[in-house]
């Protein structure tokens, strides 16, 4: 038996599976083999990008995994070198091309890269492709409200999700109370931390008092506040363990505890000061 991930609705009418894969790192041959294990345990939603070079191996593997290109959620993310108008819709052309699909399922510009000031150019970029029905949603990462503001007065499609950085030790609160006011899904990025998550007293305590795996804890917390998560794993149990969320509740004091673990670190980049 494969897991069920329940998909939660986007303000497009689209919905997306609430768990995915995350697959930075991993190169084409190893981001294959992840794919292909991961469909098979019951993922739908793989989320990859220009910039981890490995949307060639990823394709490949939603072809080998037999399942329907239409039962597979896939994201993919342009990259701030090719911000602006032109540039935006060469880069969506080359991956597609990598992927070897026929349209992806979400694009999102992957940093708003201030400096450059050409996020509305690329947004309105990923308007028209929306329009010409080469993607079925357009979203954006890494955006603070005031970058989102500034789409909102600027242009006419709202995105459907934010993607950020988010987990126990940095939760994001202003950013995802503001996307959740504006009907925007958060996807949590690095939703373990990058592996911060592991070995902290208090989490591996509530693991314990519910006998499920730290990773599961902190991927329920996820669930619960209504993020979308891609975590990140190229090991098959953990792969597993990491859809298994929903046969389990956290209680009120579990949401205490560890709405008291952010520190207000980021593991990475300032969107405001990154490009
Ligand atoms: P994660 O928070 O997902 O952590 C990944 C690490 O945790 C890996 O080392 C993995 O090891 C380990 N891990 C995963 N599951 C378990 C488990 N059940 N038990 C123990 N260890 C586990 O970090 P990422 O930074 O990779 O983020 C996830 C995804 O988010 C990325 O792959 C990418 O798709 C996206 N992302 C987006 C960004 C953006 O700017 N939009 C920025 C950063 C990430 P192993 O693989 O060896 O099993």
């Amino acid at each position: 038996m494969t897991t069920q991930v329940p998909r939660l609705h986007q303000n497009d009418g689209e919905t997306i599976p609430q768990i995915g894969l995350g697959i930075d790192g991993p190169r084409n041959q190893r981001a294959t083999e992840a794919v292909v294990t991961a469909l098979e345990l019951g993922y739908r939603s793989i989320d990859t990008a220009a910039f981890y070079a490995n949307e060639s191996g990823v394709g490949e593997g939603i072809r080998r995994s037999g399942v329907p290109r239409e039962d597979v959620h896939v994201t993919t993310k342009i990259w701030g070198d090719d911000h602006g108008s032109k540039s935006a819709a060469a880069a969506f052309e080359r991956s597609l091309a990598a992927l070897g699909l026929d349209y992806v399922d979400l694009y999102l510009i992957h940093w708003p890269h201030p400096g450059k000031d050409k996020y509305v150019e690329t947004w309105l970029a990923l308007e028209e492709l929306l329009a010409e029905g080469r993607v079925k949603s357009i979203g954006v990462s890494n955006f603070q409200p005031h970058h989102l503001a500034r789409l909102f007065r600027e242009t006419t499609v709202r995105p459907v999700v934010n993607q950020i950085e988010l987990h126990p030790g940095f939760q994001n609160e202003q950013t995802r109370q503001f996307n959740t006011e504006h009907n925007i899904l958060t996807q949590a990025w690095s939703p373990l931390g990058r592996g911060r998550v592991f070995g902290n007293l208090k989490l591996e305590e509530i693991a314990r008092k519910h006998s499920r795996s730290l990773a599961q804890v902190v991927l329920r917390w996820h669930v619960g506040l209504g993020n979308v998560v891609i975590p990140k794993s190229i090991t098959p149990e953990r792969m597993k363990d990491n859809l298994d969320v929903y046969d389990f509740r956290l209680d009120t004091e579990d949401y205490a505890a560890i709405r008291a673990l952010d520190d207000g670190k980021r593991t990475g980049d300032n969107p405001d000061d990154f490009g």
